[in-house]
């Protein structure tokens, strides 16, 4: 693991404050553009395969009547999977209101839906979501999915965030989520040569260019605030936050919370799709199997960026 030898990046309330708008207007700005325009993506199998990593986790640690919080819900790209877990009730939130909009759009004219729900446009790093719930609310699950790094800007947002998770999930309950592998990206930017900061391929690339210099290359990477720029092809262009995990980990533990698992997207990959009705979903989402359909090389690499994780609230 990286360690924290070196301190920077203290930021003023105005810094983060500015960092959160963002955030919130980078998502907001995407534009909705439909199915088919998606299809033309050229990580349209990289999204595929992204889904399918969080339909496992959801099928896996989601029950029938289920009550679940999904915490940077965006434009409700999970509403399926909760849907098909047969869930109860969904509370989601999101800093992009305009993503949370369509999302609330996308959930109206839902097929079948089992389950009810209510949205929140608010900063979950920033502002607390139990005051806004019912008092006796309580989830079996939380679900954060590829959003929980922007918390990691300060300790104070992460504290925020933690708490979010934790204070209505039942003893038992599960949080899940995918982030971005430090441990990866720290290693990865380490591997370039002297005076380079970046590295990735033609769909991907992750830069330290502004915030770190050649001796802080070896142990300048900070537990909070340690910024890079992330740039996924017609996906994300936006400032991230690496998650030194020991210290997640460790935060995890003070508000309840046991580490049960977790895996990179490589390693989930080679046991998940092993398993019959996972290596199955893979196959009919078209990752894998015929047709010039499978993943690219390069769409490989960028998922290896990712992790996934499960805890349960002691
Ligand atoms: N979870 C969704 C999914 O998997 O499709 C969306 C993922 S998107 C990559 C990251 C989301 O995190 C964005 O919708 C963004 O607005 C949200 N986010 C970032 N910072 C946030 C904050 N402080 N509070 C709430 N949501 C936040």
């Amino acid at each position: 693991d990286y360690s924290n030898k070196v301190s920077r990046n203290h930021y003023t309330h105005n810094d983060t404050a500015k960092s959160a708008h963002l955030v919130a207007k980078h998502y907001n700005d995407r534009p909705e553009v439909g199915v088919e325009k998606r299809k033309e993506s050229k990580i349209i199998r990289l999204r595929s395969f992204n889904n399918w990593i969080k339909s496992i986790l959801i099928q896996r640690h989601v029950r029938q009547r289920n009550t679940v919080f999904d915490m940077g819900c965006g434009k409700g790209g999970d509403l399926i999977k909760f849907a098909k877990a047969r869930i109860r009730h969904l509370v989601a939130a999101d800093v992009a209101h305009v993503s949370l909009d369509q999302m609330q759009e996308r959930y109206r004219t839902l097929r079948n839906k089992s389950f009810s729900a209510e949205f929140y446009a608010m900063d979950c790093y920033k502002e607390l979501i139990a005051p806004k719930l019912h008092p006796n609310l309580q989830f079996d699950a939380v679900s954060m999915q590829f959003c929980l790094h922007y918390a990691f800007e300060t300790e104070e947002k992460a504290r925020t965030m933690l708490e979010n998770v934790s204070s209505r999930l039942r003893s038992g309950g599960r949080f899940i989520g995918t982030m971005p592998d430090a441990n990866w990206i720290v290693k990865r930017v380490r591997e370039q040569p002297k005076g380079v900061y970046k590295f990735g391929n033609s769909i991907y690339h992750i830069d330290f260019e502004d915030t770190i210099k050649d001796e802080e290359k070896k142990e300048g990477f900070t537990k909070f605030g340690c910024k890079y720029m992330f740039h996924l092809e017609d996906a994300v262009d936006c400032p991230e936050y690496l998650v030194h995990w020991p210290t997640f980990e460790r935060m995890a533990k003070s508000y309840g919370l046991k580490l049960i698992f977790k895996q990179d997207f490589h390693e989930l990959y080679k046991d998940a799709s092993q398993e019959k009705d996972f290596g199955w979903l893979l196959e009919r989402i078209g990752v894998v199997g015929g047709n010039n359909s499978e993943m690219s090389e390069e769409e490989w690499e960028a998922a290896r960026v990712y992790l996934a994780f499960a805890f349960e609230k002691m």
